[in-house]
């Protein structure tokens, strides 16, 4: 056949095969096990010489896995689980390089997988629905569907530093290091790079080496591994039950069967945190302290505790003192760079032919032909060692020249940072996967788990196309942009974006600086993924034979820390509410109060008692820490005219007296059932008259005056305004309406949208109202103020309403009444909240921004003249 007929034919011809796989890794050798069983044609294609991937080619002395082994291997195959057992805790390179061997061996997988063979290019060609995938051969394979299991630490970095390329001597880099090994005896070594391949290596380097000088731009947080045989207590675990075992690490965080921490760092005393640490200490488990306390990874002074032990750890083993500071990190939270466990990293500074450069202090003006020039001093060296790191996450990827529908290059549309729909594929590029994408778990878990499950999900996803006739998937814009958003929801409540990591893309000069894991654990989101086949492919749209069709739609629309919440909620199996007597309702409302964090302190907290309209009312009084006088804002509490008191909303009136920097006085008010309508509002009307006839006795400043409320609290202090203007005073500076119950009407689309499953529901709003007001009454505009003859001259206000709130809709219908009243009235709209998440602070820290703009605005109203 002519090359132009060649040509012609395969342009015109269908795929030869149904799926590529790129990769012969721990994810490749699994996706073709998995591919094969279910019948599909699959080639893999991997540029090395054989299988292992990562450990094949990280063969650096002293490179071993980090999760211990029984955890780091496969669950699918149970006889393999039998038949091969770890020699330690955490293998070396070595033997799970054989182990992988053993699993390509076993299951005859060498034959499918064309070694020393890297793709190039692949192009997805609408016309005949596959993908042209080119090869370093010079060939191309049609294929209908092409996964990219090209690793997440497999392209390593180009070393940035100046005078690269300039050494006369030897050069090896941890992530291609020779077959042969490498002799380091006799000879002065410098390795550049303290991440985790340095903090292996380093110590055996050393064992060789005539003089070994370690470059270190950022110390890293390590401690040791206690490597050593597989403990019997954990053996035991495994052999009791290995498929319970497994499943457990499935459904645990970060893949590993882990308790986690539900208790935060300073819900305990000092002793007892110290205590875990020690006991963290000693497990030598990566993740131990990650684990340690719920809020490690969110809280700053939380992780800053973390911080000291291990830095006190450092300072007891390194007997230089100004080493031991130089090897102790300080410029990012524990964590939010991949930590290490090691053997004897930092007992190598003790040893007298090994130093430290500090290249903060004195950094790399040049690497030279005969070693490395710091801005103060030249050294010679006959071997350096880069252990600088992998372009992670994404390099691999889009190092092939990916184009998917018309043409569009991956590369470009990841330009500033990548987008997929769950980190398995992308809009623009249909039947393509990625196993481990950006924006899937990956990284921050057993990496293992998180392979086995992607390569699971996309064999089901081929097999459920293939039953039911379609042969192209895509996910949607919709999909895809909402999971983006939801992967960077995470990721701004944790501290990961605040270090300049491999995983914030810092490492590599040029890449945009996004959080490329997910980082809501491997339970949830195998929950997610399972949960979008189970809505039909919620997000994807499909063609073939059976015809085209779409579903889309936004599968996790919560904010992370709102979902976990109703999770661990619903685990509790907390009655409703409404289920129960008022007396029961109150003492569960003050029990769960007891359970939450304090909130920020304040300056100082007064207790005290103010006339309301039918005698005293209980008020708590936060004061700032700054010098008065201070604004005041006279603030109403939640709890549906029913439950609730001065103090019930604690941590968001500190919170709000901190930010604002204005006194916050929360007041108590009458209660239903036994002070019905309008109790509640008179008595929130003679509270503010009296503390504004009070103010400089408060320590506030007269004239100075701002209504808050939540929920019923909110319709307290919209009435009051009302009731205050029509008065003709106290003059009143702002409102701030959080989730305000504003009318009586429940036929609003959000009581039906939010009405069940977001802790407030229909029912309980109506036992709520029931309580407080006859029907009669209800339309009154002192129990709804949306109903008032009219809006104009209130005060300036700001209303935030909860996506997931049945009352969203009354408080977007007040804030636009208002506005067109006249009223300087804005409306903030917060995504992926419930009507009770925001007053949770420390606890909903996506809720931080909206708690931020209510004490902004009631700044901006105590400023104003
Ligand atoms: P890889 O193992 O990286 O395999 C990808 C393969 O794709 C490679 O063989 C590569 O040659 C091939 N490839 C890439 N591009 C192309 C192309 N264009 N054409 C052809 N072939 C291509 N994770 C843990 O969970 N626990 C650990 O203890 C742990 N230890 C680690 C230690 C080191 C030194 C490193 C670097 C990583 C470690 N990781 C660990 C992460 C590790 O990468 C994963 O656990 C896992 O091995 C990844 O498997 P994979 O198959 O997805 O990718
Ligand atoms: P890494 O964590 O990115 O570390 C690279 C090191 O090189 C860092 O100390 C970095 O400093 C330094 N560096 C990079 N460029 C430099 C430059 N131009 N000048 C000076 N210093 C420079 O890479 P890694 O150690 O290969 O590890 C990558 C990941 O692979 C790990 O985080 C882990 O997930 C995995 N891994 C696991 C194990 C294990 O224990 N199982 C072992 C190896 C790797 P900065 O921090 O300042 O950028």
């Amino acid at each position: 056949m002519s090359a132009a007929m060649e040509s012609a034919r395969s342009a015109s011809a269908g795929p030869e095969l149904d799926v590529v796989v790129v990769g012969a890794g721990f994810a490749g050798l699994y996706m073709l096990h998995r591919l094969r069983g279910l019948g599909f044609s699959a080639k893999v294609i991997e540029s090395a010489d054989d299988v292992g991937g990562t450990w094949y080619w990280n063969r650096y002395p002293g490179a071993r896995c980090d999760i211990e082994s029984i955890d780091y291997s496969y669950s699918f195959d149970p006889e393999l689980q039998r038949e091969w057992q770890w020699s330690e805790r955490y293998a070396t390179q070595p033997e799970i390089l054989r182990y992988l061997g053993h699993v390509a061996d076993k299951h005859d997988l060498r034959r499918d997988i064309r070694f020393s063979t890297r793709v190039e290019a692949a192009r997805w060609d609408d016309d005949a629905s596959l993908w042209r995938i080119r090869t370093s051969r010079g060939d191309e394979i049609r294929a209908r569907f092409y996964v990219m299991a090209t690793g997440c630490l497999s392209l390593p970095k180009t070393p940035d530093v100046p005078g690269y390329g300039r050494f006369a001597g030897e050069s090896y880099y941890t992530g291609r290091w020779p077959h042969q090994g490498v002799d380091f005896s006799g000879k002065r070594v410098a390795v550049i790079g303290t991440g985790s391949s340095a903090v292996q290596s380093i110590p055996i380097i050393a064992r060789q080496a005539a003089e070994l000088t370690v470059f270190q731009r950022t110390p890293n947080f390590s401690r040791p591994a206690f490597n050593g045989p597989v403990t019997d207590a954990k053996k035991a675990a495994f052999d009791t039950d290995p498929a319970a075992y497994r499943a457990a690490a499935r459904l645990s965080g970060a893949g590993v069967p882990l308790e986690p921490g539900l208790v935060r760092a300073f819900q305990v005393s000092e002793a007892e945190r110290l205590a875990k640490y020690e006991e963290a200490y000693a497990s030598g488990e990566l993740l131990a302290f990650g684990a340690a306390f719920a809020d490690i990874l969110s809280n700053p002074e939380a992780n800053a505790t973390v911080c000291d032990f291990l830095r006190g750890k450092i300072r007891s083993i390194v007997r230089d003192p100004e080493t031991a500071e130089a090897l102790s990190p300080k410029d990012h939270f524990y964590g939010t760079k991949r930590p290490c466990i090691d053997t004897s990293y930092f007992e190598t500074f003790n040893l007298p032919h090994v130093r430290l450069v500090d290249l903060r202090k004195d950094p790399i003006a040049s690497i030279t032909e005969q070693g490395i020039d710091t801005a103060t001093r030249s050294f010679a060296f006959d071997v350096i060692v880069f252990a600088t790191g992998f372009d992670a996450m994404t390099g691999a990827i889009v190092s092939v020249d990916i184009a998917g529908r018309n043409g569009l290059a991956l590369a470009d549309k990841w330009a500033d940072g990548p987008k997929t729909y769950l980190g398995l594929t992308t809009t623009g590029f249909p039947n393509f996967f990625a196993i481990t994408g950006p924006g899937s778990p990956s990284v921050l878990s057993n990496m293992a788990v998180s392979i086995e499950q992607h390569v699971e999900w996309v064999g089901r996803c081929l097999a459920d196309m293939r039953e039911q006739r379609l042969d192209v998937i895509e996910p949607t814009p919709t999909a895809e942009t909402a999971w983006v958003q939801h992967v960077n929801d995470g990721a701004e409540i944790s501290l990961f974006p605040r270090a300049n990591s491999w995983y914030m893309g810092a490492n590599v000069p040029g890449k945009p600086r996004v959080f490329l894991p997910y980082i809501g654990g491997v339970d949830r989101y195998r929950k997610t993924c399972d949960e979008v086949i189970r809505r039909d492919y919620l997000g994807f749209a499909f063609d073939g034979p059976a015809g085209a069709r779409c579903n889309d739609g936004v599968v996790c629309r919560l904010q992370p820390d709102v979902a976990m919440l109703l999770d661990a909620l619903a685990e509790l199996g907390v009655p409703p509410m409404e289920s129960l007597s008022v007396e029961d309702a109150r003492r569960f409302v003050i029990a769960s109060a007891a359970l939450r964090p304090p909130g920020p302190e304040v300056g100082e907290i007064v207790d005290g008692e103010l006339p309301g309209a039918a005698g005293g009312l209980a008020y708590r009084l936060y004061r700032p820490a700054s010098p008065g006088p201070h604004g005041i804002v006279a603030y109403f509490h939640g709890g549906g005219w029913v439950v609730g008191s001065a103090d019930s909303d604690d941590p968001l009136c500190r919170d709000l007296c901190v930010r604002s920097g204005a006194i916050v006085v929360s007041v108590d008010y009458r209660h239903a059932p036994e002070a019905r309508f309008p109790a509640a509002v008179d008595d929130g009307f003679a509270a503010v008259r009296w503390i504004a006839a009070n103010a400089a006795m408060l320590g506030g400043v007269p004239g100075k005056l701002a209504v808050c409320g939540w929920s019923a609290g909110a319709n307290v202090a919209a009435v009051v305004c009302q009731l205050a203007r029509d008065a003709g005073g106290p003059a009143i500076a702002g409102q701030v309406l959080l989730t305000p119950a504003t009318d009586c009407d429940f036929t609003r689309a959000s009581y039906a949208e939010n009405g069940d499953g977001y802790v407030l529901t229909t029912a309980l709003v109506r036992w709520f109202r029931d309580h407080y007001a006859d029907p009669a009454d209800r339309r009154n505009p002192k129990a709804s103020p949306l109903r008032a003859h009219s809006l104009a001259g209130l005060p300036p206000a700001l209303i935030v309403t909860c996506e997931f709130d049945p009352l969203r809709d009354e408080g977007a219908a007040y804030a636009a009444a208002l506005a067109a009243a006249g009223v300087d009235a804005r409306h903030l709209p917060c995504r992926g909240q419930i009507h009770t998440s925001i007053p949770m602070v420390d606890v909903i820290l996506s809720g931080a921004p909206a708690r931020q703009e209510m004490a902004a605005a009631l700044r901006r109203f105590l400023a104003a003249p």
